[in-house]
């Protein structure tokens, strides 16, 4: 292989133009179509190229050459432990991998922070009606291994079950008819499982001094399921895992994911913006059913002086009880 360029003899400013043969082992350098001198490519020294600037070829005895494009030469600075000029070129553009890297942090985080959530939320209610409705009884099916049988008074299960009948037909339509539960437990809680089922138990439903304070939670509960908050979530909790799954090619997550809805829905709750939407839907329902939301407000302080005494893991989710009493209260 021949590489055309100048070449400057020894000691002299006068240049000729010039090729070298860098097919063999020895390195031969023609000038004017002569040979003027020959070496090994150990004894070939080559400078540093910094940017476009010319690599230049110095033979031992003096004799240098300048290719007319460093590129002619990149096996020679190869050969010679140089980096290639591809990966000069790609290391003048450090900033270029910079900004790069930088880009696709961003497009991962913006994918994970808002792209999951805005999907789910088209996804779930893109869904057929009889999944979350499915999903939830299963969820109920898990969950009722570790409850107990509601020792309400079935008088009582009954009158809340007509007033909810009754907010139903008050409220903007639900996605799903909604069914009250209830279920032995040691714990004051609440929540809403895909479908329409709100779980009240018994705790909960002892602790309210009034039926105005239990339905607040009531309401609450159905701000989830207008707001179909746990289906997204649930969407959301499968999606993560697919994205993680195929960035470490483990798909057992995937699976267990799938598995564990149930578990995942008490250990996981929901997002503090759902919260506060629940939160709204309840003031707005309270503020047209009984004209009032200080129901709500005393229940929340009743569940909080709770939460001082033993932390339910559900309560952590919903984010600080001072700040949703005060927004019950604001006008
Ligand atoms: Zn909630």
């Amino acid at each position: 292989m021949r590489v055309s360029g100048v070449a400057y003899p020894p000691r002299l400013s006068q240049r000729c133009s010039a090729d070298i043969d860098i097919s063999g082992e020895q390195i031969k350098l023609c000038c004017d179509h002569q040979m003027v001198s020959q070496t090994s490519l150990e004894q070939l020294t080559l400078s540093d190229s910094v940017g476009n600037l010319p690599v230049r070829v110095s033979f031992p005895d003096g004799w240098v050459f300048v290719p007319d494009q460093n590129k002619d030469i990149d096996c020679l600075l190869q050969k010679k432990g140089r980096k290639s000029l591809r990966i000069r070129k790609v290391e003048s553009n450090l900033w270029l991998i910079f900004v790069s890297i930088v880009f696709c942090i961003a497009m991962l985080f913006a994918g994970y922070r808002y792209g999951i959530p805005w999907f789910s939320h088209y996804a779930a209610r893109m869904l057929p009606d009889g999944v979350p409705v499915f999903v939830g009884e299963k969820i109920l099916d898990q969950l009722d291994e570790q409850f107990e049988t509601s020792h309400i008074p079935v008088q009582q299960q009954q009158a809340i079950r007509k007033r909810v009948a009754l907010f139903q037909q008050q409220l903007p339509p639900m996605p799903f008819p909604v069914q009250i539960e209830f279920r032995g437990s040691d714990i004051a809680n609440a929540f809403a499982l895909p479908g329409g089922k709100i779980v009240l138990l018994d705790p909960l439903v002892e602790l309210a001094q009034s039926d105005q304070q239990l339905d607040g939670v009531i309401l609450h509960e159905m701000g989830h399921i207008y707001h179909r908050h746990m289906m997204t979530r649930l969407v959301e909790s499968s999606l993560t895992a697919v994205v993680v799954a195929s960035l470490t090619g483990d798909t057992s997550g995937v699976v267990h994911q799938m598995i564990g809805a149930g578990v995942f829905v008490m250990n996981t709750g929901l997002s503090r913006d759902m919260e506060r939407q629940a939160d709204q839907f309840a003031k707005q329902a309270m503020l047209k059913i009984y004209h009032t939301s200080e129901p709500m407000a005393a229940m929340f302080e009743l569940l909080q002086q709770q939460q001082m005494r033993h932390t339910p893991d559900w309560l952590s989710s919903h984010p600080n009880f001072s700040e949703r009493i005060e927004s019950m209260r604001q006008p």
